[in-house]
């Protein structure tokens, strides 16, 4: 039996760049998904004909010092994406704020909502602390434990204590800009939620600056949906098992043995493209159930999803732009938060868009253990009250939607483990909190030698950008090759 260099589980972002990139380096690798498509929470998916994006629709970080489109450079591949010129509509209580890429626009809508606010030294701030954090961590990595930490404050005295000062700060420090604004700390609040998984008052002002920028960088469509984007990067790795579930990783030998829906397969190195959670269940070496049952009891405070999904007509679209988050006054029933975020496909994408309808995904954060132990007739009143709760929120801000959205179904928790295994369907990553991180955020290792782990359980955590620097992360550590011709610093 040939024993690959590497082999790689799941498909999600995380495993799809592993593969991608070990792939570039030549080293011979193969790349195991359990669903027919890839991107994991970042994917799409078919229903009756008509595809949906599962979670993720936007994208960022392709402008340096970020590495998407270096990425992308160093695979060869072109991304079928497109700028869009605002990253999201914000609809708060009675107001309608358009965050547009362009500073100057930007600025004028928030000036005309929040007279009075520090809106030019938030906006200003929050773009140079931004890119000097992006720097830093070029230079911070590979990060492989303490001893690289020490480091790099030998090495960097001024910027590590300028950083340890960030990270000692509260990220709430930006609502000093907001002149008492309610709305305005709400809106800041919950782009720090969707971006970090915690609000500004849980997290360091570095990891705010990082959460907050995200709608002020250049965002992103996917043409042909997340799963199209995830097929770009992995255009040259082969081979592709789809619909194939890895269910034991073993040590047989020196090599590590997969035991797949597919028959057996060998490795010497294996990257998990899972969360730290589930390598309880996935991996037959007893130091590493240990690390995972240790992650389980450290990482407790972890978010689920709630997700609809519809086809919408496209009448009833016109002038709402790709992407609107609602924020409501109240949170939702069943552990649910305040906000909605809604994406719609663009019109003249021919994949996710029909002649007269447009796909749409709408999310938001929900806590799992709302979601355990209910029986089939709970748990589907449960999806029916939310189904109709959502609706009513969306019509009440965006009245022109009324009688637009056909064929809207619930995806819940439940769902998220049953099609991305994840444990209880935790998504989104482990909160960046001030509490986890960077100091106590898992790394790529595991104490089996040559067991990595990727995806947004690891540092530097979540979403498509923080996914990415992690691989970048652990191929920098254990490749040398790649070390050399990535170097960023
Ligand atoms: C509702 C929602 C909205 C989001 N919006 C955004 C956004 O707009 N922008 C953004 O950047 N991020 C967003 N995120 C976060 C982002 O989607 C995730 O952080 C990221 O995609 C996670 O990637 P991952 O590499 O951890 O893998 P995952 O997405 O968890 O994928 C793992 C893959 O591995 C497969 N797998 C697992 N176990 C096995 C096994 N044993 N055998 C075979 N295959 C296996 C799964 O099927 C899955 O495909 C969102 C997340 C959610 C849930």
């Amino acid at each position: 039996m040939e024993v690959l260099d590497y082999a790689v589980v799941g498909a999600g972002i995380g495993g799809v760049l592993a593969s991608a990139l070990l792939t570039k380096l030549g080293r011979s690798v193969a790349l195991f998904e359990s669903l027919s498509y890839l991107g994991g929470c970042a994917g799409t998916f078919k229903k009756n004909g008509f595809s949906y994006n599962v979670g993720a629709t936007t994208i960022t970080g392709l402008e340096d010092p970020m590495p998407l489109w270096r990425i992308a450079e160093f695979l060869e591949t072109s991304l079928p994406v497109r700028e869009l010129p605002l990253s999201m509509q914000v609809l708060v209580k009675e107001k309608r704020i358009n965050l547009w890429w362009d500073s100057e626009r930007l600025l004028d809508d928030l000036n005309k909502n929040f007279r009075g606010s520090a809106n030019h030294e938030l906006i200003d701030t929050l773009r140079k602390s931004h890119l000097e954090l992006w720097r830093t961590l070029w230079k911070f990595l590979p990060f492989r434990g303490y001893t690289d930490l020490v480091r790099f404050f030998l090495r960097h005295p001024t910027q590590s204590l300028r950083q340890l000062f960030w990270h000692f700060r509260s990220g709430q420090s930006f609502k000093e800009y907001i002149n008492g604004y309610e709305d305005y700390r709400l809106f800041l609040d919950y782009i720090s939620l969707i971006t970090s998984q915690a609000f500004l008052r849980d997290v360091s002002y570095s990891v705010a600056v990082m959460g907050l920028s995200y709608p002020i960088n250049k965002t992103y469509y996917a043409f042909g949906g997340m799963s199209n984007f995830m097929e770009s990067l992995a255009k040259d790795v082969d081979p592709i098992y789809r619909k194939t579930t890895v269910f034991k990783v073993k040590k047989a030998g020196g090599h590590f043995l997969l035991e797949t829906s597919k028959g057996e397969f060998r490795a010497k190195r294996v990257i998990l493209n899972t969360t730290v959670w589930n390598l309880e269940d996935l991996v037959e070496v007893e130091s590493v159930k240990n690390f995972s049952r240790r992650a389980k009891r450290t990482y407790s405070k972890a978010w689920s999803a709630i997700t609809l999904y519809a086809k919408v007509k496209k009448e009833n679209v016109k002038d709402t732009p790709s992407h609107v988050l609602i924020l409501d006054d109240e949170p939702l029933p069943f552990g649910g938060t305040k906000e909605l975020f809604l994406s719609f496909s663009l019109p003249e994408d021919r994949l996710m868009s029909s002649e007269d309808e447009l796909s749409l995904t709408v999310s938001t954060h929900t806590l799992p253990s709302y979601w355990e132990n209910l029986t089939e007739e709970e748990y589907s009143q449960r999806t029916h009250t939310l189904k109709e709760e959502i609706l009513e929120r969306i019509y009440k801000r965006l009245p022109s939607l009324k009688g637009g959205i056909r064929e809207p179904f619930i995806g819940t928790p439940k769902t998220f483990e049953r099609y991305t295994k994840r444990y209880k369907g935790l998504v989104g990553g482990i909160p960046i909190v001030r509490e986890y991180f960077p100091f106590h955020y898992p790394l790529p290792f595991t104490p089996a030698e040559g067991l990595y782990v990727v995806g947004d359980t690891i540092f530097p955590g979540q979403g498509i950008l923080g996914v990415s620097v992690g691989v970048l992360n652990l191929l920098m550590a254990i490749e040398e090759e790649f070390r050399k011709c990535w170097s960023y610093a």
